[in-house]
């Protein structure tokens, strides 16, 4: 990539320490910054891993990701809103997943007793990567839906302005539409706000619900930043799911009280993971929020619409088309879309157990877990998938089929790690925001873009997880 930038004097090594010098420090100066914590407690700030140089993305690549990012945000919305189409894709799931469980059941009580609040605000991301199994033809596919705590968009936005700096510095000359601006903090901020506005109480606060150690502290704080920039009226508080069960109560109209604040919007930035519920208050505290009349991001049935299965689902004929009337609509979201197969104990499921051990390199294994960390690549799906043959178990996985990026070069510049030209690939993020209810549509718009990188033969890819690092895309009108 470097040398698909042009970038020729990098061999001088005095130059290129002085770029990561200046870069590092810069990083550190703008808070594109994580928290870790140490042993003895503390905590240890640090800059995020990143790329030194923004990395090659084709133009055609990056305008068809935004570009099906409305039909997206739509078809969530639409499927959230289907109890069948929930009710049918996960009943198998149901029985073998025990957080899928917690969420369904939460989800029930809430639809039984009658939603207090009709809006759902979507702060969702979509993460793709260029597929070059075609060697004509670098296409666009979906990684996964993310609509819960879809976080980096803030140090995503930030590091727009580190890249065209190294790129200065190391004397390229570029136009900036080609290393784009990224408004993802603003159009996140005015989702909150749009919801905030929606709920209709000037008093009331925004809850973004957190983590008690959050290594993604300050993407989490650009972006309260950026919604108080906005509007100096009003408030955002931070809680744990264990002041919620404390400190937070119902009135008789349902409105959520938290220490004695109204809240109006619910902002999930924890609670997708089976350890964030370690007992049974967590879990009271999340279904709290649910009954209340806030406006929730996600709320359950959004976050139940972006789980793995039902992006598996959505893969099968006429699924799209039940949600998408426009077929152009339903033609950009398909072109996306790789194979993915039903694990379930059955014929059907048989068969993408057969495929999948026939040839593991072909396939990721994904259980109903976000975060990173959690999928099966080669040898170990095979392993999984023998010994799962007649076991319940398998129905909590879907299989996917492998989308194979490009590798092209460029610096890691991530704690621990050696600095050296490196071959990697990428993986690039969308962010869209929704907000609407089973008969309305509110709010509908794309905002901005995430990038990420890490070393070619790395399989899992997440940032917090330590698996990649912070990018921005360098647009460019050839293919790779
Ligand atoms: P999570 O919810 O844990 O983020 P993902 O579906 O995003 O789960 O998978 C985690 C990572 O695994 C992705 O960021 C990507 O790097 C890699 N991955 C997932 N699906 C595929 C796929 N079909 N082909 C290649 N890599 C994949
Ligand atoms: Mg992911």
């Amino acid at each position: 990539m470097a040398d698909c930038l042009g970038i020729g004097f990098l061999a001088d090594k005095k130059r290129l320490n002085e770029v990561l010098d200046q870069a590092r420090t810069f990083a550190l100066a703008k808070g594109i910054c994580m928290q870790s914590k140490q042993q003895d407690g503390t905590m240890l700030t640090q800059h995020f891993p990143f790329t030194l140089f923004p990395s090659v993305v084709p133009r055609t690549c990056f305008q068809e990701a935004v570009d099906c990012m409305l039909d997206f945000n739509t078809l969530i919305h639409k499927v959230a809103h289907d109890h069948d189409f929930l009710e049918n894709s996960f009943k198998n799931v149901l029985e073998a997943d025990e957080f899928t469980q917690g969420l369904w059941k939460i989800y029930t009580q809430v639809r039984e007793e009658g939603y207090a609040q009709p809006l759902s605000l979507g702060l969702f991301r979509n993460d793709f990567m260029m597929d070059v199994q075609d060697p004509d033809h670098v296409q666009i596919k979906q990684v996964e839906i993310n609509t819960i705590a879809a976080g980096a968009g803030s140090i995503a936005s930030l590091l727009v302005h580190l890249h065209r700096l190294t790129l200065d510095t190391t004397g390229k000359r570029y136009d900036k539409s080609e290393v784009p601006d990224n408004d993802a903090p603003l159009g996140t901020a005015w989702g909150l706000l749009k919801a905030w506005d929606l709920y209709g109480r000037k008093q009331a606060v925004i809850l973004f619900v957190v983590r008690e150690t959050e290594s993604n502290i300050f993407d989490q704080r650009h972006l309260e930043f950026t919604v108080l920039s906005l509007n100096s009226e009003v408030r955002v508080l931070r809680r744990t799911y264990w002041d919620i069960y404390n400190g937070a109560s119902l009135t008789e109209d349902k409105r959520l009280l938290i220490d004695g604040d109204e809240v109006a919007v619910v902002y999930l930035r924890a609670g997708y993971a089976p350890h964030d519920f370690p007992t049974l208050k967590e879990w009271d505290a999340r279904l709290k929020l649910e009954r209340s009349l806030a406006i929730k991001c996600p709320s359950i049935q959004y976050h139940l619409a972006g789980l793995k299965k039902i992006q598996q689902e959505l893969t099968l004929p006429g699924s799209v088309e039940q949600f998408i009337q426009d077929p152009a609509a339903v033609r950009r979201i398909r072109a996306t879309f790789v194979k993915q197969y039903s694990l379930d104990l059955g014929p059907e499921g048989d068969k993408g157990m057969e495929f999948g051990k026939a040839d593991p390199d072909l396939y990721v294994l994904k259980p109903q877990r976000e975060g990173g960390g959690h999928n099966l690549y080669g040898n170990d799906i095979r392993e999984f998938l023998e010994t799962h043959q007649n076991s319940k178990e398998r129905d909590a996985y879907i299989l996917m089929e492998r989308i194979f990026p490009k590798a092209h070069k460029n610096y890691l510049v991530s704690p621990g790690r050696p600095f050296a030209l490196s071959d990697v690939t990428s993986e690039l993020g969308i962010f869209g925001v929704y907000i609407g209810s089973a008969t309305e549509e509110k709010m509908n718009m794309q905002c901005g873009h995430m990038l990420r990188t890490k070393l070619l033969g790395t399989d899992e890819g997440g940032l917090c997880s330590g698996h990649a690092c912070l990018d921005s895309p360098f647009l460019v009108n050839d293919e790779l």
